[in-house]
């Protein structure tokens, strides 16, 4: 027997069919639309971290470079030789930077323009504080490497600059401002090793002591300026009339000493009368002025007149107060009597 169902009841029944499709169609799109969002949220969280990593990297790359310019300079300022300097920069180069040769070169050098002009070649300049302190040439470096190169090239520059500077405090502390000549202090430590260098060879080696003629005199009669300009002239001949090897120095006040290596009395007198002729020949000029002066200079040689050093310049004081006593404008030497 067949149930017929009334019709009300079927109707029901197809609408809340109806309604469950549509109720799981719903939540089928929630869930689909839920599902994008998370997939998109994913996505940017994996976007995040390549760029963190990417950051990540640079970050490295900074600090590696930093850390190989540090390790640069560190070696290279342990250096006080230009030419040192120059080697441990070249070597530690080739460490991150691909090339066949590079030079340092003078910035007085012409040849700087054929380099510049030469391809293949890059060039960069050192710069000072004033100047121009020479040129760095690379030959064989990819252009990639360019940039690498200037940043220790810069770095390479104030190694140079240091390196500049503490020489010229150097030569200033050793310099007696007013003549040029050594200053007392760093002439007698010359003469110190030159003594122990000569006892050692079994050389002889000499020590003049050069004193201006009547230098009061003068002082008084045409002023401190010309004075000063009188000691810079006598200075300047004392210079000018010894050789490399000599140590020429401003004893004090208008005293000067000049220590001769390898060279025994004859030879000492022959130095001596060379700067006591120059002397006597020149005419020194300041302002309006034209002065002739005269020195005086004594001789002690060693061993003959000691080893030591406080003998030796004792003996040539001496034999320069003779030739004061004497008549000045002349040579004594010690234990030498004409
Ligand atoms: P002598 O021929 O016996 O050597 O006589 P002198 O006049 O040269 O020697 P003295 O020792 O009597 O005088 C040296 C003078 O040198 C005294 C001092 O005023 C002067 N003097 C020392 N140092 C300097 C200096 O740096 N500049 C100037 N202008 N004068 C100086
Ligand atoms: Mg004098
Ligand atoms: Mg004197």
């Amino acid at each position: 027997m067949t149930t017929v169902m009334p019709l009300a009841v079927m109707t029901y029944v197809a609408l809340a069919a109806y309604c469950a499709r549509k109720v799981v169609e719903a939540l089928e799109l929630k869930q689909q639309d839920q599902i994008l969002e998370e997939s998109a949220r994913s996505q940017s969280l994996v976007n995040q971290k390549e760029s963190l990593y990417v950051e990540r990297l640079r970050l490295e790359n900074q600090v590696l470079e930093i850390l190989t310019l540090y390790e640069i300079m560190k070696e290279i300022t342990q250096s006080l030789s230009e030419k040192e300097a120059f080697e441990i920069f070249k070597n530690k180069l080739g460490d991150h930077v691909n090339f066949t040769e590079c030079l340092l070169v003078h910035p007085l050098c012409d040849e700087i323009n054929d380099y510049k002009s030469s391809t293949g070649c890059f060039s960069f300049v050192l710069q000072g504080k004033t100047g121009t302190l020479g040129y760095l040439v690379v030959k064989g470096m990819p252009r990639e490497h360019h940039e690498k190169f200037m940043i220790l090239g810069h770095q390479f520059a104030l190694a140079l600059r240091r390196i500049k500077f503490y020489h010229e405090i150097e030569r200033i502390a050793i310099t007696d401002s007013l003549t040029e000549l050594y200053t007392r202090r760093y002439a007698v430590e010359r003469f110190q090793e030159e003594l122990k260098r000569s006892q050692a060879r079994g050389m002889k080696l000499s020590f003049l002591m050069v004193d201006v003629d009547h230098f009061k005199t003068l002082n008084d009669r045409y002023g401190h300026l010309m004075g000063d300009q009188i000691l810079r002239e006598a200075g300047k001949l004392i210079r000018e009339n010894t050789r490399e090897i000599d140590i020429a120095g401003r004893f004090g006040g208008e005293e000067f000493c000049v220590v001769l290596p390898d060279t025994d009395r004859p030879g000492a007198r022959f130095a001596a009368e060379r700067i006591r002729h120059a002397v006597e020949a020149g005419v020194i000029k300041a302002y309006d002025a034209e002065v002739k002066i005269t020195v005086s200079l004594g001789v002690a040689t060693y061993p003959e007149d000691g080893t030591r050093l406080e003998e030796l310049t004792d003996k040539a004081d001496w034999a320069l107060y003779r030739a004061k006593r004497e008549g000045r404008n002349r040579i004594c030497v010690f234990g030498v009597y004409d």
